[in-house]
């Protein structure tokens, strides 16, 4: 095992932490967050309230946040319960392209709910990925 051999991601999966609560100081070095109801690692990356992105794991590192998912994607918790600012939504979008152009074997980015039957993320992942052109 080479710990420094990149892990082969090809997918973005969209979360939401079901809190409100959730600054960038105050999610920093927080690395658990409940979601939908269980303590759960929120991801790879948050987007806290404030909109700052806030990096949960090195990519190298898989997350802990959709089940059988992991190795292949990259989390990305927008925090929120049922309502997320602007500011989120353009930092997740700043954030998907540069992974986009990190990571070139990257095939699609989906919600949660394509993989376990949740309500997760909270809002309408397809057509805000389509409105961004995403
Ligand atoms: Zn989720």
């Amino acid at each position: 095992m080479n710990g420094k051999t990149m892990r082969k991601i090809n997918t973005i999966i969209i979360h939401h932490s079901a809190t409100e609560f959730g600054s960038a100081d105050q999610m920093s070095g927080f690395h658990f967050v409940i979601l939908n109801g269980t303590e759960n690692d929120g991801g790879d990356y948050l987007e806290a309230r404030d909109g700052v992105t806030v990096i949960g794991n090195s990519l190298e590192s898989p997350g802990k946040h959709t089940i059988g998912h992991d190795l292949d994607s990259v989390g990305i918790c927008i925090i929120g319960n049922q309502t997320f600012s602007e500011k989120q939504f353009s930092s997740f979008e700043v954030l998907v392209r540069q992974l986009k152009t990190e990571i070139p074997n990257m095939i699609q980015i989906v919600g949660h709910d394509c993989y376990e039957p949740v309500d997760c993320p909270a809002f309408d992942w397809r057509e805000y990925l389509g409105s961004r052109g995403l």
